[in-house]
């Protein structure tokens, strides 16, 4: 019979590896565009930073917090987002492909879903691709340590991008020329060619850029207009508040302790 046929065959799930991430700790997926310096190009992008891209990118990373369980932060910046689930999370039993191929399918299929709200006129000339990886942190600085070195990247290679394309755009510098000047040169100097030389104040540059974007779930109060049926058969416009959980966005420093301060419900302890 087909179900003698079936529990014959069945034995080929034992050759499934188990892949339970450990008990306790924040479980992180970090997604990174495929081979976006092409992408980039290939559908104009402005440069050095791309708001219709940043925004579709963020767009993408509250459909996955909306969609999936138990993400309490994501962080994203240039082509990348990571997703923190919370420590005590069980969803799929912990198993680290499935949090990894979940986030990374519903990122993608939204990047692709919502292209249009962000680019318009733009087509969007292939199916673009991303990479996951899971990395457990045991404790809250671990993760915090994480999510700082994600900031610092970006501010480190913002800075470098905003020098390199500011040299090219009003320096009149090749993009090899640009290269060569930025060769070994630290962030003062990087600094010092933007104020004296282009009167452009990094600290003034956008926080967006700067930070990158940081999501939290935040309860948010809402008022909707409800229809009520009297006991007289009447009905009747009432207000009713109740409180909901949003997605927000912020674009401000996460390695400092003011932003843990102000939103303590983050991290578990
Ligand atoms: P890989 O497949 O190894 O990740 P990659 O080409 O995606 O290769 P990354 O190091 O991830 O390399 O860099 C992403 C690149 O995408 C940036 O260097 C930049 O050229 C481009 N990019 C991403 N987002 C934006 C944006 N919002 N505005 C302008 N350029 C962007
Ligand atoms: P999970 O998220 O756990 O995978 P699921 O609802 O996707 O839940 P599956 O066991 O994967 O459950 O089953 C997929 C279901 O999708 C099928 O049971 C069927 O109802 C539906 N389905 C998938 N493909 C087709 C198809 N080509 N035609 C009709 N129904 C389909
Ligand atoms: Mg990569
Ligand atoms: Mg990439
Ligand atoms: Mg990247
Ligand atoms: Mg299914």
């Amino acid at each position: 019979s087909s179900t003698m046929a079936k529990s014959k065959f069945e034995y080929v799930r034992n050759f499934e590896t188990d892949d339970t991430c450990l008990r306790n700790c924040y479980i992180v997926v970090r997604l990174d565009g495929r081979n976006f310096h092409k992408f980039a190009e290939q559908h104009n992008f402005t440069k050095p930073n791309d708001n219709r891209a940043l925004g579709l990118m963020t767009r993408s990373a509250c459909s996955v917090m909306e969609e999936l369980e138990d993400i309490i932060i994501a962080y994203g910046q240039s082509d990348e987002f990571s997703f923190v689930f919370k420590r005590t999370s069980n969803w799929f039993k912990r198993r680290a492909s499935k949090f990894m191929t979940h986030v990374a399918s519903q990122f993608s299929s939204s990047y692709v879903f919502y292209w249009k709200e962000f680019f318009g006129e733009q087509p969007l000339l292939y199916p673009p691709g991303f990479d996951g990886r899971v990395v457990l942190y045991p404790s809250n600085r671990n993760l915090r340590d994480y999510l700082s070195w994600r900031q610092a990247d970006c501010h480190i290679n913002n800075l470098y991008n905003t020098v390199f394309w500011t040299l090219v755009q009003r320096g009149g510098l090749t993009p090899a020329q640009a290269q060569e000047r930025l060769k070994g040169t630290f962030a003062a100097d990087k600094n010092e060619i933007l104020f004296s030389e282009f009167d452009i104040n990094y600290n003034n540059e956008s926080l967006l850029h700067r930070k990158g974007t940081a999501l939290i779930w935040e309860k948010q109060d809402e008022t909707v207009t409800k229809r009520m049926k009297l006991p007289n058969e009447e009905e009747k416009d009432v207000q009713v508040t109740r409180s909901r959980k949003k997605v927000q966005a912020y674009h401000c420093d996460i390695i400092g302790d003011q932003f843990w301060e102000e939103h303590p419900d983050i991290l578990e302890d």
